[in-house]
């Protein structure tokens, strides 16, 4: 794959971006292509239609890739999407053991055009418990 072929296949989640917006959900775009730029499977933002926020393309690319192919071809596949995945997204990318994403803008660049649409973290406590939370999680891993 060449950047020329990364900018081919980044094209084709702008314009699914643009398909997501003309449906009236917030406009990203996602495909996710195999090591010869194949397009394997995409996905648009339906987070609007679905009534669904983690309704991203890239988190149900991922949630596919890891139903669908075995780990070693996920681990060849290339996420290409319109803007680059949020936490979620990214934490689901990983998880599903994607082999790279090729994104168009950055994150910091959308909060540059929206500002104000990122979310604080949630505090966290913990640990606690961890006698009885390890007595319940130990078993399955031994
Ligand atoms: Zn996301």
């Amino acid at each position: 794959m060449t950047a020329s072929d990364d900018h081919i296949l980044l094209r084709g989640a702008i314009a699914l971006a643009a398909q997501a917006g003309e449906s009236g959900n917030p406009p990203f775009g996602s495909l996710l292509a195999g090591p010869d730029g194949t397009v394997l499977a995409e996905e648009r933002n339906t987070t609007r239609t679905d009534r669904d926020i983690t309704a991203h393309p890239e988190l149900k690319l991922a949630r596919w890739a890891a139903r669908e192919l075995d780990a070693a071809t996920a681990a060849e596949t290339t996420l290409y999407t319109s803007c680059q995945p949020c936490g979620m997204c990214a934490a689901v990318i990983q998880w599903a053991g994607l082999g790279r994403v090729v994104f168009a803008l950055s994150g910091e660049q959308l909060l540059d055009i929206r500002p104000g649409s990122g979310r604080p973290p949630v505090p966290q406590d913990g640990p606690a418990l961890l006698e009885e939370a390890r007595a319940a999680v130990e078993p399955y891993y031994r």
